[in-house]
Order: structure tokens, then C-alpha cells, then sequence
């Protein structure tokens, strides 16, 4: 009798299969992860694609020629999910909200965590010695190995810590800083034997700091190295947008700054939101075109949320695919969000209206969120950063719409408990 032999009887050839199916989900999960660091749910078809490929990969693993091993399936599935969960904490914990102590804890560790599952990896390969599940085991273990080491060596560079920020430094580690650093493992601060304090600063070739940590949960100033990445993306995108001759204008927090801070950054700033309008000449497609082209060529990430109409543009040198989306594993991010807005009509009213919710503007007949058209247009110019940059025609109406007393001071985002350790400096630094 003849026996005919299918690629996937060949040990090597199911362990190969095994080892793609398992490189695709990864992929796949680590693209899905931009939708958490952006603070949406993650969209429909993403989800069913990712969970799609894990089930392929599991079941591919569990089921031999021989039937279904419940044994294979545990292991595998098993696997997949402590690793998945690793590898997803730190953008999980870009969310705000109430302190998530386990995510927290996996995020701190994100760049070698993964490596912890090599010794549950051994004794999964020794218990079940099968070419599927060795080819995943090996495949994810390599991965990370790879994740490990490319993130290891960082150049970073070292400025000193301002006498505003030592302040808010000393105020939220009640005048130790050493032990607050050891105790939150910030490992930018430098405290040399005569009581200086350095930060050893993010460039463009490290991990950014993880920023929204040390400013949402511990309630610092934003680093000094951040503050000078922020200030260089604003540069790029409005000098693209300026080529363009697209109308934008800085929109939310980063007008707040510009206008109770006296162009100054908010103290306590993770990004920046500059918006810009759709019209005939400037439309979603070529504004797309163009900030991915400049992005590409001036070494700047761009990722693009077709379904919500907006962009985001961060500081970190792109890399190339397949490495493109594990960026989204970093802890921090340094990123500018370009959000358009349209002409619309709204009870017989000219307005501009934007589809994410911002502070407090109102909803639409349409359904999107949208202030009177002489609110914005057309832009005026105020300071920021030591330049002038379009904001909108009636800047304290449009906050006054966004935050209503705009004036009083308010740590969005902060846990509440860093924010009051902070407050009577805040009000003094404003007085
Ligand atoms: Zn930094």
C-alpha cells in the first residue's frame, strides 16, 4: 500500500507552519496595540483578525493527524495568553483611570518580561517534545530574545533637572528622591554625591521615557528631554502642514498652555493637538500622503486611524516592517495628534465640527462634536515655544467651550492623589 504524505506529517514542515501562524498572530497583536496607546477600543475587524490567527495557531498546534490533543491545546493556549498578556501591558496601561497594580507591574518590565516565559517555554517543549509546539515555543522565544536586544543598548543623553521640576520632584517623593526613584524604578535619574540631579534623557535612538507613567501616575513634570522632543514634532508637522497650505491651528492642551502658560507648555504635558480643516485643497487623502511621505523621509512614526480621521505622528525613528508595529510595546511615546475637523451646518448655523470628542464641545446634528465657525476661522496667531503659530480666532471662547473655567487649574488625567500632592505648588507657580 502506498502511503501518501501530506507537507504537514513532515515534522519540519508542521513546525514551520506553526512557526508562521505564531509570527502573523504577533504581528497582528502588536498592530492592535496602537488602538489602547491611543485610548480607543480597539475596532472590530482588527480584533477578529488577531483572535482569528491565535485560534488558527493554537489549533494548528492541538490537532495532529492523529486527532485533537487536550493536552497540546492546554500548553499552547496557555502559553499564548500569559505572553500576550506580557507583551500587551504596556499599552494597556496607557489608559487612564484607577491604577491596574499587575498591568502596571508587566509594563514596568516590557522590555525583557517576555523573556520570563523561556523557563515555562523549556518544560512545555520537555513535557510534550512536539515539532508544532516546539516550532512556537522557539519562534516566541526568539522574538523576544530579539525585542530584548534591540532595546537594550540606548543612547541617552543628560540634562540638568530644572529648579521647577526638582521642586515638583521633591514635593511627589516627600524629599527623597532616591528611594522614590528605586521605589518607581525611574531610571533617568541621576543623583551624584553632592546632592545634583541629573536626568539622562530620551533621544531619538532610545526608548522615549515612559512619560504618560511619570506624569499621569506619579504626577511629575514632563521630563526635560521630552519637552525638547515635543517642541521638534510641533516644528516638523506644522512646517508640513505650512507647505501644504493646509489651515490648522493648535487645538486642546497645547492651546491651554499657549494662552494661560504664556506660550509655554503645560507643565505636565504628554502631547500635543494641533487640528486641521478639510477642504477642497487639502483633503483626508493628500494630508495622509503627505505627513507619511515627510514622516518617512525625516525619520518621524506616523500611524493613521482612517475610521476616527485622525493621525498621529510621534518622535520615534520608524522602523522597518515586520518591526514597524512593536513600537507599539514601548512604555512612553512622544506623539503630536493631528486631528481634522470639516465644514458643516448645524441648525442652519455654519460650523466646524470634528468626529472625537474634545473637553466638552457639543454634539452636532451630524452626530460629530463641533463649535460656530467664527470661533476658529479665520485663525488668528498667538506664541508658543518661542514662535508664533496659528491658534483660533476666539482662543479663550473655544477653551471656554472645551474646559469652561479655563483659568482654574486642573491636572487632567493625574491620579488624583499625585495631583493633590502637587496642587499648592501649582497654585503658587500660576500666582
Ligand atoms: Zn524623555
Amino acid at each position: 500500500m502506498i502511503e501518501i504524505e501530506f507537507p504537514a506529517n513532515n515534522q519540519f514542515v508542521a513546525a514551520l507552519i506553526a512557526a508562521s501562524l505564531y509570527f502573523l498572530t504577533y504581528v497582528s497583536l502588536v498592530r492592535l496595540l496602537r488602538y489602547w496607546r491611543n485610548w480607543y477600543p480597539p475596532t472590530r475587524s482588527s480584533s477578529l483578525i488577531t483572535a482569528g490567527l491565535a485560534l488558527a495557531t493554537v489549533a494548528f498546534v492541538s490537532f495532529s493527524p492523529h486527532g485533537l490533543s487536550l493536552f497540546a491545546l492546554v500548553l499552547a493556549a496557555g502559553f499564548m495568553a500569559c505572553l500576550f498578556g506580557i507583551i500587551a501591558a504596556p499599552a494597556i496601561a496607557f489608559l487612564p483611570g484607577a491604577p491596574r497594580p499587575v498591568v502596571e507591574f508587566f509594563a514596568k518590565h516590557g522590555e525583557h518580561a517576555g523573556l520570563w516565559m523561556i523557563p515555562p517555554a523549556i518544560l512545555a517543549g520537555y513535557v510534550l517534545p512536539d515539532a508544532r509546539l516546539l516550532g512556537m515555543l522557539v519562534t516566541a522565544m526568539a522574538i523576544e530574545l530579539a525585542w530584548f536586544l534591540r532595546r537594550k543598548s540606548t543612547e541617552r543623553k543628560s540634562y540638568p533637572v530644572d529648579a521647577s521640576d526638582l521642586l515638583v520632584l521633591q514635593t511627589q517623593a516627600k524629599g527623597n528622591i532616591e528611594s522614590f526613584a528605586k521605589q518607581h524604578s525611574i531610571r533617568e535619574l541621576e543623583i551624584s554625591p553632592n546632592g545634583g540631579v541629573n536626568w539622562l534623557g530620551c533621544t531619538k535612538n532610545s526608548l522615549p521615557c515612559p512619560l504618560s507613567h511619570y506624569i499621569h501616575r506619579l504626577g511629575l513634570n514632563t521630563p526635560p528631554c521630552c519637552r525638547e522632543h515635543i517642541a521638534d514634532l510641533r516644528q516638523f508637522v506644522t512646517g508640513c502642514l505650512r507647505d501644504m497650505g493646509a489651515i490648522h491651528w493648535i487645538d486642546g492642551g497645547t492651546l491651554l498652555g499657549a494662552v494661560r502658560e504664556n506660550g509655554a507648555l503645560l507643565a505636565w504635558e504628554d502631547d500635543i493637538d494641533i487640528s486641521v480643516l478639510l477642504d477642497d485643497d487639502t483633503t483626508w487623502e493628500t494630508l495622509c500622503d503627505t505627513i507619511s511621505q515627510r514622516g518617512s523621509e525625516d525619520g518621524y512614526y506616523v500611524d493613521i486611524f482612517e475610521n476616527k480621521t485622525f493621525l498621529t505622528i510621534s518622535y520615534d525613528r520608524p522602523q522597518s516592517w515586520p518591526f514597524r508595529w512593536e513600537r507599539n510595546r514601548m512604555r512612553g511615546e512622544i506623539r503630536l495628534d493631528l486631528v481634522t475637523y470639516r465644514h458643516a451646518t448645524n441648525n442652519g448655523q455654519p460650523v466646524l465640527e470634528r468626529q472625537l470628542l474634545k473637553g466638552a464641545m457639543p454634539v452636532m446634528q451630524s452626530g460629530w462634536h463641533g463649535v460656530p465657525k467664527e470661533i476658529i476661522l479665520p485663525t488668528s496667531m498667538i506664541n508658543f515655544l518661542g514662535s508664533d503659530i496659528p491658534c483660533p480666532n476666539q482662543s479663550e471662547d473655544f477653551l471656554q467651550t472645551l474646559y469652561g473655567d479655563f483659568r482654574t487649574i486642573e491636572l487632567t488625567y493625574v491620579d488624583k492623589n499625585a495631583a493633590k500632592t502637587r496642587a499648592d505648588i501649582d497654585l503658587e507657580h500660576v500666582n
